[in-house]
């Protein structure tokens, strides 16, 4: 396999970061209980720490204390991952992405799973 370049591969860290985090926010409840808006929450607090390219977390640590995860209901998580990402890509100089496209966008194909994540979330799993 030929030695891929350091920024090569933090570019597909993040590729597959994003595509992860954007679909977690698609599939998230429309309408979270308590417990379910905590766990999302913690998850993006704690990928913000355990991220492993270290420039990457503490700038986008600062981003969270600036614009906090809004975990109110799916569409106003998806939105602020949308915007979050936005801010990434604009500190980059990327284009900044169409947030009115972004439900279509991330399908995890788990679509007869309604249900399974929410119950994973209140049990706790
Ligand atoms: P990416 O930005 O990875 O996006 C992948 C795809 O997502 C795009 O092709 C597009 O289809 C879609 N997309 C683009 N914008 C949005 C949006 N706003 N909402 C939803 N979907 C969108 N790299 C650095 O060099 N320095 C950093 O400080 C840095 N910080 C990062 C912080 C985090 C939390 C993450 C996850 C990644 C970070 N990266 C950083 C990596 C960087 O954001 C990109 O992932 C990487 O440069 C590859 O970029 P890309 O152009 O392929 O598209």
């Amino acid at each position: 396999m030929p030695h891929l370049g350091n920024e090569t591969i933090k570019a597909e860290l993040g590729r597959a970061s994003w595509k992860l985090l954007h679909t977690i926010l698609a599939r998230y409840p429309e309408k979270p209980t308590a417990e379910e808006r905590e766990a999302l929450s913690s998850y993006i607090y704690l990928f913000s720490r355990v991220y492993p390219c270290g420039e990457c977390a503490s700038h986008f640590q600062k981003l969270l204390k600036k614009f906090p995860p809004q975990t109110s209901s799916r569409v106003a998580a998806s939105q602020w991952g949308c915007h979050i990402h936005n801010q990434v890509n604009a500190r980059l100089g990327k284009k900044i992405f169409d947030c009115n496209t972004i439900a279509e966008k991330y399908q995890c194909g788990c679509e007869d799973d309604v249900g399974a994540a929410e119950t994973r979330l209140n049990e706790g799993v």
